[in-house]
């Protein structure tokens, strides 16, 4: 689905920020986040215990068929492991 380029420290709708993203690929100066990359905790209005510890909530894979790295683009319509959308990208980049 088309979006916004999604790069590292954008949260999502519930504050969890994207990390670890593509470090030779940037965006207006910030790595590129691509399917995998790990969600730091954050608090959503209904409790769910798997997004208070941020361990295993990764950007869930994207349909994108933009690659970095070999993998596939995260972009602002895609969501988080844990079900959470990433709401926002960069609004000079987008793909679809
Ligand atoms: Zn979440």
């Amino acid at each position: 689905m088309p979006g916004q380029v999604v790069t590292e420290g954008i949260p999502n709708v519930c504050g969890g920020q994207a990390t670890k993203g593509i470090p030779t690929v940037r965006v207006g100066g910030a790595p590129i986040m691509v399917s995998g990359s790990p969600v730091t905790p954050h608090r959503p209005p209904i409790i769910k215990p798997l997004c208070l510890t941020g361990a295993a909530v990764t950007v869930a894979r994207s349909n994108s068929t933009v690659r970095a790295g070999g993998l596939p683009i995260v972009v602002s319509t895609d969501a988080d492991s844990c079900g959470h959308s990433r709401g926002t990208g960069n609004p000079t980049v987008r793909i679809g």
